[in-house]
């Protein structure tokens, strides 16, 4: 099963290995949040990447995840149009 996680180059990955894309973006929200907070212009980075089944920890860090395709950004959208964006 593909998981996803949400990284970005200063933020880095939050860890999580989250089962939907649904509460990937809720992490991903929840950073930018807590960077806003920090002022200064501070803004995170990290955006949802999808973990195929059976990659290991060091092959998430090393960046073998895959970008979103294109069924998975329209889910996202879907998801962005509920939230009232
Ligand atoms: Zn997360």
């Amino acid at each position: 099963m593909t998981t996803y996680t949400t990284k970005g180059s200063v933020r880095r990955c939050c860890g999580h290995e989250h089962k939907s894309l649904e509460t990937a973006r809720k992490c991903m929200t929840k950073d930018q949040n807590l960077c806003h907070g920090l002022g200064g212009g501070s803004f995170s980075d990290r955006k949802i990447v999808a973990v195929e089944d059976g990659l290991s920890d060091w092959q998430v860090r090393l960046d073998y995840t895959r970008p979103l395709n294109d069924d998975e950004y329209e889910t996202l959208a879907m998801l962005d149009e509920d939230a009232g964006y």
